[in-house]
């Protein structure tokens, strides 16, 4: 951000000066049209910034405690990665089985490799027998076994059934009961702005966010920019998948959080570490969904195309596991973790110049896949892919951006190591020291609800509601001498030539002469577009290009100065 993106409130004609609970209401778009200029909106207690499972149970606890809400969500609510986690949520329900509490925290920092906070791990592995109970009481329902207990699955890494799931759709079911929870608080004091994206953070002193925020400055669906004042802003805008080619996640994870956060210099850590999901669907076409790991915890094999090829051809007799090039990377097999997994298969298909492997399980009963499977198997029938039947294509896609803004105990974020006391980070956009250099599969879903609720706790036992009528200190969005973006197509090929980049030279294995390309590739990229965001009002797409090339620079940097290859990151002029 620099001083020329905005005004402040003193310095703006009186007529711009709107204040209103219209302005939070103004759907209607043609008022929008007519409205010349900015637009000051009234003044909230917690400004949310995403509507995921960490916005949604922040933002609900708090205007259940009294504090005045306003959750901006850049598409629909229920547009997010939480809505289409698979797997489920780790956690010892437990609490007296120190035992299994402790294999918990055992397997987080295996996974881990040595990087997390074991304090941290502690703390969150403890705290998720209690979240987990909040879950169910804002009606999640999880699956239950035959004998009345909680249905807990195994994934990669984990040494114990510990994974509470709702079928192979966990984050629907957490993203629909949340949903409804916020739907029946919507009132004056609850406002969710969906379509409207948040594009910077107003610092209370320019160039000194270690004073604090005053608010967001918020894009409205027709394209103006509005300024949110807020006694408390709440990043929770999930990862940054959508700088790769293939992603798990949905379109709107573009690393916003992350990249306004670094604009204002607030702490941004670990970036370097970016989990791939092993096994995401790998047709032709770029959309991608992602094949729980669950159901090589099934029993599903993966298989070069040569080694499925050779299987079939002997008349599918043998155990296909028996074929798989896994056995050459992991005494586990299939069932690796998932950094083996994804690295193994990234090898196989360089060498072999095919565009994915295949998962196998035409071995195993058809019938319990699609009753296990039914998300899976219905999406695949979409593909002409049978479950059970048919050899299913996949490739490694990103998945989980395990670094972010950093933050304490409390999710506050930090500033050259200094506490901000209003701005927040939760879910995946935080980096809380949980994952270290790799996370253990269900440990997101879990991390991101641990730390709603504890910076929830924290913005409601500290808010000094006095505060929040200081919005004359609060700059103003200064657009209106700037050009309308007409022409959008050169923003598509700079994010088509970025996310090549960051796929070719950023990926699973990383390289110093490649990253150093990367980083002259990006810069050039950031150039252009730095052009046309100083000369063009705003718009959703120059936004969030804007944020994913912040990013793309953050885990280029971080990957070029780690001189270790640990957990995620893999750097082959590393290796022994
Ligand atoms: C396919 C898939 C399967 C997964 N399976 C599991 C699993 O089984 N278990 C597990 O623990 N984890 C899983 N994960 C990871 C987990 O789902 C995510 O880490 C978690 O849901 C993140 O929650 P969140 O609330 O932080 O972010 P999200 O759920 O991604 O929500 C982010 C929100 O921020 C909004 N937003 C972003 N930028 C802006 C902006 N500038 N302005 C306004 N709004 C903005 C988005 O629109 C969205 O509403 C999976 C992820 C994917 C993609």
């Amino acid at each position: 951000m620099t001083k020329s993106d905005y005004w402040m409130v003193d310095e703006m004609p009186e007529t711009y000066r709107i204040t209103s609970t219209k302005i939070l209401d103004w759907m209607p778009l043609g008022v929008i049209m007519q409205t010349p200029r900015p637009l000051l909106m009234e003044s909230v207690d917690v400004a949310v910034i995403g509507s995921g499972i960490a916005g949604l149970f922040l933002a609900v606890r708090c205007a259940k405690a009294g504090l005045k809400v306003a959750v901006i969500t850049k598409k629909e609510i229920s547009t997010s990665s939480t809505n289409w986690a698979q797997g489920g949520i780790a956690g010892v329900l437990d609490t007296e089985n120190k035992e299994s509490l402790e294999m918990h925290v055992k397997d987080t920092l295996e996974c881990g490799g040595g990087h997390c906070d074991e304090d941290i791990v502690r703390s969150v592995v403890n705290e998720a027998a209690d979240r987990i109970n909040d879950l169910v009481k804002h009606g999640v329902k999880f699956d239950i076994g035959s004998e009345g207990e909680y249905d807990l699955n195994r994934e990669g890494g984990h040494s114990d059934n510990r994974i509470l799931h709702a079928k192979d759709r966990t984050g629907a079911e957490i993203e629909r009961a949340l949903t409804e929870d916020a739907n029946a608080k919507i009132d004056d004091n609850f406002k969710i702005l969906e379509n409207w994206m948040a594009v910077d953070l107003i610092q209370k002193e320019y160039g000194d966010i270690r004073k604090g925020v005053s608010g967001v400055w918020c894009l409205d669906p027709s394209g103006l920019v509005h300024t949110l004042p807020a006694t408390n802003v709440v990043l929770a805008t999930g990862g940054s998948g959508m700088l790769y080619k293939r992603t798990t996640n949905p379109v709107v994870a573009t690393g916003d959080g992350v990249a306004m956060a670094k604009r204002t210099g607030v702490d941004v850590r670990d970036m370097e570490f970016f989990q791939f999901h092993p096994t995401a669907i790998g047709l032709d076409s770029e959309g991608t969904f992602l094949i729980t790991e669950a159901l090589r915890g099934h029993g599903a094999i993966l298989m070069t195309i040569s080694e499925y090829e050779e299987w079939k051809n002997d008349g599918k007799s043998n155990n296909p596991d028996d074929l798989s090039y896994m056995h050459n990377y992991s005494s586990l097999g299939s069932l690796g973790t998932r950094d083996v997994v994804a690295r193994a298969t990234d090898a196989e298909m360089k060498k072999s110049g095919d565009k994915n492997v295949f998962l196998v399980t035409e071995h195993l009963d058809a019938e319990s896949l699609v009753t296990e499977f039914p998300t899976i198997t219905e999406k695949l029938e979409a593909y002409g892919i049978k479950m059970g039947f048919d050899a299913i294509p996949v490739t490694p896609a990103a998945h989980y951006m395990v670094g972010g803004v950093a933050v304490n105990y409390e999710g506050r974020t930090k500033s050259k190591g200094h506490i901000i006391n209003n701005l927040y980070a939760i879910g995946e956009v935080a980096c809380t020291g949980l994952h270290g250099a790799n996370r253990l599969a269900s440990n997101s879903l879990l991390e991101a609800v641990v730390y709603s609720n504890r910076a929830a706790e924290d913005i409601i036992n500290n808010i000094d509601l006095g505060q929040k009528n200081r919005i004359n200190s609060t700059p103003m969005w200064r657009a209106d001498d700037l050009d309308v973006l007409i022409e959008h197509a050169p923003l598509r090929t700079d994010l088509e030539a970025l996310r090549v980049t960051m796929s070719s030279d950023v990926g699973i294995v990383k390289s110093y002469t490649r990253l150093q390309r990367a980083k002259r590739r990006i810069q050039h990229i950031s150039d252009e577009v730095e052009m046309i965001w100083k000369s063009c009002k705003p718009t959703q797409d120059l936004v969030e290009l804007r944020n994913l090339i912040d990013v793309a620079k953050l885990v280029v940097r971080g990957s070029i100065s780690r001189d270790k290859n640990v957990g995620l990151h893999y750097n082959k002029d590393l290796e022994n």
